[in-house]
């Protein structure tokens, strides 16, 4: 595995896939966002997870992104990584599950595992593809296992997180959801590497944009839930979907929370800044 000085010395393009913990590779790419007149960079990322005998790819990526996971994946397999035996996504929203049928496709002797509602719809042909799982189900990669967790921060009513027994390596979908600077040259690099990202902002930034029920909710029970999850798993890495990978639970976890008890406190701001189009004038109301 690298180390930090090594990855510090790398551009931020050459740092994926990137190995966040043994046999866990980090793949996919940025993706822009603007929000209050700054640009953000998120990520909607897929992590491939290595057993002996088979890997499991945890989510696919925004369609966008397919083509780089892909890359990164025919890398890692080109290395020895074990072929793709399982396909889990967290829940059914495009930056999670976009790339689902081109990688059934890709990889025909891929099983599609979790809460595999609907998919059948969109992909009939692909239907005795899918194998369900619940909390404490798990998927054998040979040395390791995927075990399906309670998700404590849920998107969709269907959302399950996936755990890696061996590493200890929490896959929390939405869950742990902030974005970076790359201007400050952070794409590529874990929470703790990113000095100068103000984690509880950007954590709180997110849950205003896309987690709109924390609004409705009181966090500190959801934030107590997490702690008692983590303590539970004996969790020792985090791989979040949208944010930085977390290498030190003990110490970043704290103000991604502090971000989502703060988010809560404001009124929602909207999902979209609005850009006055040019030549647009007040609508004159019919008389
Ligand atoms: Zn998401
Ligand atoms: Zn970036």
């Amino acid at each position: 595995m690298l180390d930090k000085v090594d990855m510090l010395a790398k551009a931020p393009a050459d740092r994926m896939p990137r190995e966040i913990a043994p046999g866990v590779f980090w793949t996919g790419d940025c993706l822009v966002q603007r929000h209050k007149s700054k640009i953000y960079h998120g990520y909607n990322a897929a992590f491939l997870v290595a057993g002996e005998t088979a890997s499991c790819l945890v989510e696919t990526g925004h369609p966008k992104d397919f083509p780089v996971i892909e890359r990164h994946m025919n890398e890692l397999f080109a290395q020895g990584v074990p072929p793709l035996k399982y396909l889990f996504v967290t829940h059914q929203e495009t930056p999670h599950c976009g790339g689902l049928g081109r990688v059934l496709k890709t990889h025909p002797n891929a099983i599609l595992c979790g809460d595999v509602s609907d998919y059948h719809l969109a992909f009939p042909q692909y239907e005795h593809r899918m194998q369900w799982m619940k909390e404490g189900d798990e998927i054998d990669l040979g040395g390791r296992t995927l075990m399906m967790v309670e998700p404590v921060i849920r998107d969709l009513r269907t959302t399950w997180w996936g755990f890696d027994t061996r590493e200890r390596v929490l896959f929390p979908g939405d869950g742990f959801a902030y974005s970076h600077y790359h201007e400050d040259g952070h794409c590529g690099l874990v929470a703790e590497e990113a000095v100068s990202l103000d984690l509880p902002d950007v954590s709180s930034t997110f849950a205003d944009l896309a987690l709109f029920w924390t609004k409705f909710a009181d966090m500190n029970v959801y934030c107590d839930r997490l702690d008692q999850l983590i303590e539970r798993l004996g969790v020792k890495t985090i791989a979040p979907t949208h944010g930085l990978p977390i290498t030190d639970v003990k110490v970043t976890v704290p103000k991604v929370q502090q971000g989502l008890k703060a988010a809560a406190l404001i009124p929602e701001s909207g999902t979209n800044e609005k850009v006055p189009l040019a030549g647009a004038s007040a609508a004159t109301p019919a008389v």
